[in-house]
């Protein structure tokens, strides 16, 4: 629950509004920055999470470096103050354009999905006349028993050279003269909150790593992608996600010669638990088999539910706290169907004008919201400004 010393300083603004709990963030990035340094982890920040200024400035602060997967997201990593050297490129659709920016930014990898990718990055690279930093993105096949849409590591999905591309992958890099290959990369999916598929991560990165060693190339980076899941059911009580666990599982499970660094893309766990979307309730609808709460923020504010079907906790942060609670269909103002917060949802005795919290929004909330509807823009409160 959000305190109510707090909701009561939201009072008077206008809602919708993203509220980003800056100490949860410290916390959260301590956690992580400790846990990962200790066993010489490298992290990047995966920007796409939650590019907002104010918290890209916190990460980079603390020293992580950054995980783009657009042009325009290396721009903002670099104007926020990441070093070029600390920033990875992946994606499966890189244009020419954003790989000759990158390219004339001298990043530490880009992170290449496909053969075709690397002989167009090796042709930009000698026009330019520089040599590009290249990772493969491997396809490792674990399951990373999470939603479909957010799983990234399986053979049916468009990301990283298929396993059976490797062979001709490592012919036509012998090739490129323009690239130097810095690593491997892997990223299974998101929202992973079953170590174990972590530990088959390992196993299947053991295996590449010493495929290509004995075929003479050696391998530097292993970059082993993000995907750490948050607590959506428990954010207060379990507002930090078990960094020391999750780098425990690589620092045990994955063989590292001396030379080997590992790289970790972590975006949700970062992010997640600091942000909250607060609106207010403008109508209840107690319709003939559901009651309705209709608030003023909608999927244009935060997309994840209508998307994913993904749950966040919803919290009326006016309501009295009663014994009784009644069940809410809560929904947005959007003309979809699928605008809708959470479906039979327990809370107080709810009324118009009532401030509703919608938790664990700070990755893939702020980012993904649009102007559907053409709706305002939207708006932050920082807990250290209020
Ligand atoms: C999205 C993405 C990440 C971050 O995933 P999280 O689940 O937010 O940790 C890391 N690496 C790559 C390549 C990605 O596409």
């Amino acid at each position: 629950m959000i305190n109510t010393d707090i909701a009561t300083k939201f009072a008077d603004r206008e809602t919708p509004f993203y509220y980003y709990d800056m100490d949860v963030l410290a916390r959260t990035l301590e956690a992580a920055h400790e846990a990962s340094q200790k066993r010489g982890f490298h992290v990047h920040y995966a920007l796409k999470a939650n590019f907002n200024d104010v918290l890209l400035k916190r990460i980079q602060e603390i020293g992580f470096g950054a995980d783009c997967v657009s042009g325009n997201e290396v721009r903002k990593a670099i104007e926020c103050g990441f070093t070029p050297q600390n920033i990875t490129f992946a994606g499966v659709g890189k244009s020419d354009k954003e790989i000759n920016y990158a390219l004339t930014q001298q990043i530490f990898a880009f992170n290449v999905e496909s053969i075709q990718e690397l002989e167009v990055i090796n042709e930009l690279a000698s026009k330019q006349g520089v040599k590009a930093n290249v990772a493969l993105r491997i396809n490792p096949n674990v399951d990373a028993h999470t939603h479909h849409y957010i799983t990234t590591g399986l053979d049916e999905n468009k990301f990283g050279v298929p396993n059976a591309d490797l062979e001709k992958c490592a012919s036509v890099l012998k090739k490129c003269e323009f690239i130097e290959l810095v690593g491997l990369h892997f990223h299974v999916g998101s929202q992973i909150t079953d170590m174990t598929v972590f530990k088959s991560l390992c196993v299947k990165v053991n295996e590449w790593k010493n495929w290509f060693e004995e075929r003479g190339t050696q391998i530097r980076v292993l970059n082993v992608g993000g995907g750490l899941g948050i607590d959506y059911k428990n954010p207060d009580s379990n507002s930090i996600p078990d960094f020391e666990a999750y780098f425990d599982i690589f620092d045990r499970f994955l063989e590292r010669k001396p030379y080997q660094e590992v790289h970790f893309e972590l975006g949700r766990a970062l992010v997640a638990q600091c942000g909250s979307l607060i609106s207010r309730v403008l109508y209840v609808k107690n319709g003939v088999k559901k009651n309705f709460l209709v608030l003023d923020a909608g999927m244009t504010e935060l997309m994840r539910p209508a998307l994913y079907q993904a749950y966040h906790k919803i919290e009326n942060l006016s309501a009295v706290e009663t014994e009784e609670s009644l069940n809410y269909d809560v929904v947005g103002p959007i003309c979809e169907s699928s605008d809708c917060f959470g479906k039979e949802v327990p809370l107080p005795d709810s009324g118009r004008g009532d401030l509703i919290a919608i938790r664990s929004a700070g990755a893939y909330g702020e980012v993904m919201a649009s102007r559907y509807n053409l709706r305002e823009e939207i708006r932050f409160v920082y807990s250290d400004q209020l």
